[in-house]
């Protein structure tokens, strides 16, 4: 007897829905079972926002099989090696978030934490950032690849991540999807089965319903399908008050010098971003509306950058997720299942984590055996995700700073209280990989390798700690050796690195 084949309907066709209906029809083991839709209203636009990403956009794309060169060039994209924080310390400093990780080239000993050389730099009072090879890139406005004869060649093991236009990713990944069926239509409602609950048809305002056996809602804000089968809503707000985003465009400085990371510059009442692609500089201001009015916000961005700018619109944020992700045959990803302000990309790297997952539970498994338990276990883990998530850009407002009504808020009560206790406890003890409960899969999650260059950009990591965690006199000069080493590896190695430019000109934009 053949089997029906089963219908998972991605309703949304901005990033989040064509990265998941590619990464689905991908994961499938057999095509002939499973049949894969984008559902896209031609009528409400995408989020429309410039982004960065995390390293694992470059995983995903390579395992998709896509073109690095020809996404690049499609989408506008640049490289990013990690953002550069400037203005959230009370004493004015700047300091750099490097996404590669040094430590993970020179194992530890045993019985030694695995972040040695990161506590080697921290004793001997030296920024960590300065370890990074990606740290000299950026200083640099290197690429990370040296030329080969006619050919570039990575320079190190690690994934760089990128800046791209969602507009043009959003039209560079559907061009991709040969094998999904487009519906171009606005889901109006839904059609609930009575007896399980589960959603059996998408209602539509200009044609038939969709028959469904899954669907995923990627609507974005709007959150059109998991609204209908009773989700809930859990805030952030009180941890994270930016509510506002006030996204703005520039003209690169310098064309010439293209920035390969992402500006995070601290204001009065919030931040500012600035993501660099290759035909302008997509910028925003997210501040707190408790704190600033749109109007002093502008003034403010002016007064700062000393020219006028043309805000596009004003974005309300509501940060947090559902309280659930995942409800009966429905799942919600992307902006539908959680928002935090777009510090450290956290949006589109929590959406590929969460498909990585969502596949693991057994959606495209042909059976279609997806159990109660499979769905409590994701929601589990997204929950854990997106509040880990929150609970690390918290941590960004813990640096002192008390000169507007905003940073005083922060200082005095917007730390919120287990970020205070893991603060409180790295005065005295070293903070190392095990204060954090590996991610399920060993999937790339905030842990240490984040947090300790960000705490110790802040200024906020003593070194008594790690003086003693290198204590024993061996392990001190061979964690220092290790660490001067490896500098100096990195320090030829971006020597070598052909600049940002020429790598953007090669790949034929
Ligand atoms: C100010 C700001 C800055 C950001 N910066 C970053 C960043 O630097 N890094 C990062 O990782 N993320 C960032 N994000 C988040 C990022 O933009 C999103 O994660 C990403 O674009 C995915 O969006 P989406 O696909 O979920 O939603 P959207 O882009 O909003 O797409 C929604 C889709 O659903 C469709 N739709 C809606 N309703 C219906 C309906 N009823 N029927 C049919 N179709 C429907 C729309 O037509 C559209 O195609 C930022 C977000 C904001 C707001």
């Amino acid at each position: 007897m053949t089997q029906k084949q089963r219908h998972i309907a991605v309703v949304g066709g901005g990033t989040a829905g064509w990265l998941a209906a590619l990464m689905l029809r991908k994961a499938a083991p057999d095509k002939r079972a499973i049949r894969i839709s984008v559902v896209e209203s031609p009528n409400i636009p995408t989020v429309g926002v410039g982004e960065g990403s995390t390293a694992i956009f470059r995983q995903v794309l390579l395992d998709l099989e896509l073109d690095e060169a020809e996404f690049i060039r499609d989408t506008g994209a640049t490289l990013k090696f990690g953002i550069k924080h400037a203005g959230w310390r009370k004493d004015g400093k700047n300091y750099w978030g490097p996404i590669d990780d040094p430590n993970a080239l020179r194992p530890a000993p045993p019985s030694i934490p695995s972040n040695w050389l990161h506590h080697a730099r921290l004793a001997a009072g030296k920024p960590v950032a300065d370890l990074h090879l990606f740290t000299m890139l950026m200083r640099q406005g290197k690429s990370g690849l040296a030329m080969d004869k006619d050919d570039t060649v990575p320079l190190s093991p690690y994934h760089h991540a990128y800046h791209f236009d969602q507009a043009r990713l959003g039209r560079f990944l559907s061009g991709k999807a040969t094998d999904i069926h487009h519906i171009l239509t606005e889901v109006d409602g839904v059609e609930i089965d009575g007896e399980t609950g589960d959603i059996t048809g998408l209602v539509c305002v200009d044609r038939d319903a969709i028959e469904v056996d899954f669907v995923i809602d990627c609507t974005g804000f709007r959150r059109a399908i998991i609204s209908e089968v009773g989700s809930r809503w859990r805030s952030y707000g009180d941890m994270l008050p930016l509510n506002k985003a006030m996204p703005f465009w520039l003209d690169h400085a310098d064309p010439a010098r293209i920035p390969n990371f992402t500006l995070a510059q601290a204001m009065g009442s919030g931040w500012m971003w600035g993501i660099p692609v290759q035909d302008r500089m997509g910028c925003g201001y997210v501040f707190s509306d408790a704190h600033i009015s749109a109007e002093d916000a502008q003034s403010e961005i002016e007064k700062h950058l000393g020219m006028t700018v043309d805000v596009r619109r004003i974005i309300n944020i509501d940060p947090g997720r559902l309280e659930e992700a995942w409800i009966g045959n429905c799942c919600a990803l992307g902006l539908a299942q959680s928002f935090l302000e777009p510090l450290e990309a956290t949006s589109i790297h929590g959406t590929l984590v969460q498909l990585i997952l969502l596949i693991g539970s057994g959606l495209v498994d042909p059976r279609g055996n997806l159990t109660d338990a499979a769905r409590q276990t994701y929601n589990g883990q997204v929950a854990r995700q997106v509040d880990d998530f929150a609970d690390f850009i918290n941590m960004h407002y813990a640096g002192g700073r008390t000169d507007t009504g905003f940073w005083r808020d922060m200082t005095h009560s917007g730390i919120a209280a287990q970020q205070n206790a893991k603060l409180k406890k790295w005065q005295s003890a070293p903070l190392v990989p095990q204060d954090f409960a590996p991610f399920p899969g060993r999937l790339p999650h905030v842990e240490e390798q984040l947090y300790l260059p960000v705490l110790n950009g802040l200024g906020l990591l003593p070194k008594s700690p790690s003086k003693a965690l290198v204590r024993d006199v061996g392990i001190r000069s061979s964690a220092r050796k290790n660490a001067d080493a490896l500098q100096d590896e990195f320090r030829s190695a971006a020597a070598k690195a052909i600049s940002h430019a020429v790598y953007l000109a090669r790949t034929g934009t």
